[in-house]
């Protein structure tokens, strides 16, 4: 079966693109970072971080709403003595593993997350998995997967926790339409009934990973055909093809032009025409095209320059150069997964500057050279290019906001329109009192 669907055959523009390939100090946070998203969308995993004092802190300050709830996320901290093998943090672990589980029933899978001082120590956490999970079984799945920022972008923790899914989902041949990628129920519901309008063929079970309960983890097998919903997946995309699973080749679902490709090779993956597809969405797109008009004289030809962070930058890249006119100076994405990019590079604008990896110094002088009117980066880098007189937008805000699906691309457009508007008012000039 084909699952390919040209969205505009002609259409090559970045597709065999040079790309500026750099390898040197980056300025990003860790995969650790995933957990605070993805511990409030498996409402019943926990997610045990085995690492450091830091590895705490940066948890608890980026998820520090959590204060006010029973949290399901916490640091089993190694100290000097685990550091230095004078304890067998294998020991530890269990009896934290042990207390936990005893005082919180409600916790359904647990995962033990990996960092960068356990992959120093080599603490091997999927041996300890697979043990604590002989041991509580079947109450509680204790799964691993790493976070560590040793050469890893701050998505990629959501790559490595659906990918450690992967294997304990059951095997089934019958049909199914999967969504792969951690989206705020909002979003998913709203994509969920667009699917559930196309039309597909009886039988057909349209499902989510991650799910939002461990006992709704979805079946895979050769019948199921996957959409990934973020970009930064490609681990689970091959661990659901080792189980058979077909990857529907597609767009991300960013913007209305990008939500049009997506469903479009949804439908078509089961035979369903384009023309069903424009028909079902029609009042959505009507929605959005008014939303997004309202803030497209914001970003028309704004020049704009992105760090790589998220590996989101290519598909937001394209949705603010094509529906909304703006101008792309630089696009860098940590990683360039050419075959999951191959839409959206064909979609962006032929001789945009694409950059792969990072050498941060490079990238600021060629961005300090170009003097963007907004560059996406990291919290490290926008403080000091503010000061600079560059207007800057964080690329974890991205990644924390709904920005998937028709209603929710003005949003996505306002997040950029909202520091240029600023920007204005706080250069404008004052104006003088008038002389009575
Ligand atoms: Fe820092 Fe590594 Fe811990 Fe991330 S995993 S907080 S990079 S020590």
């Amino acid at each position: 079966m084909n699952t390919v669907i040209p969205l505009h055959p002609q259409a090559t523009g970045c597709s065999t693109a040079p790309v500026i390939r750099e390898r040197g100090q980056h300025e990003v946070f860790c995969g650790l970072t995933g957990i605070v998203w993805l511990h409030r969308k498996i409402q019943d995993a926990f997610f045990l971080v085995v690492g450091s004092r830091t590895c705490a802190h940066l948890i608890q300050s980026a998820a520090g709403v959590m204060i006010f709830a029973e949290p399901r996320f916490a640091t089993a901290i190694l100290d000097e003595r685990d550091l230095a093998g004078l304890a067998d943090a294998n020991d530890e672990l269990d009896r934290v593993v042990a207390r936990l589980l005893e005082r919180r029933p409600d916790i359904k899978t647990l995962f033990l997350v990996g960092s960068c001082p356990s992959e120093v120590i080599k603490l091997d956490l999927s041996r300890a998995a697979e043990r604590l999970s002989a041991q509580f079984l079947p109450r509680v799945r204790v799964l691993n997967y790493s976070g560590s920022g040793i050469e890893t972008t701050f998505t990629q923790g959501e790559d490595a926790c659906l990918a450690s899914l992967v294997p304990v989902m059951k095997t089934s041949p019958e049909p199914q339409l999967l969504v792969v990628g951690a989206l705020p129920d909002i979003v998913e519901d709203q994509l969920a009934r667009l699917l559930g309008q196309l039309g597909l063929p009886a039988g057909t079970a349209i499902g989510f990973l991650p799910a939002r309960r461990s006992d709704a983890l979805p079946a895979v097998g050769p019948g199921t055909r996957f959409l990934l919903a973020q970009p930064f997946l490609g681990d689970t995309a091959r661990a659901l093809e080792a189980r058979g699973a077909v990857r529907v080749a597609a767009p991300f679902p960013i913007g209305v032009e990008g939500t049009t490709g997506w469903l479009q090779a949804a439908a078509a993956a089961f035979g369903i025409g384009a023309d069903v597809v424009l028909r079902v969405t029609a009042s959505a797109r009507e929605r959005a095209a008014v939303a997004l008009s309202k803030v497209r004289g914001a970003l028309q030809g704004q020049r704009l320059f992105f760090f790589p962070d998220s590996q989101l930058e290519i598909p937001i890249a394209r949705f603010l150069s094509r529906e909304l006119g703006a101008t792309l100076v630089e696009v860098g994405t940590p990683f360039l997964h050419r075959e999951l990019m191959a839409e959206e590079l064909a979609l962006l604008p032929a001789g945009t500057r694409l950059a792969e990896g990072q050498d941060v110094d490079l990238q600021l002088a060629r961005c300090r050279a170009d003097r963007p009117d907004i560059t996406v980066c990291g919290l490290g880098l926008a403080n000091p290019l503010e000061a600079e007189g560059l207007t800057t937008k964080w690329a974890i805000e991205l990644v924390f906001t709904p920005i998937h699906g028709y209603e929710q691309a003005a949003d996505l457009a306002e997040l950029f329109a909202r520091p240029l508007r600023r920007k204005a008012l706080l250069t404008a000039p004052v104006a003088q009192p008038v002389a009575a």
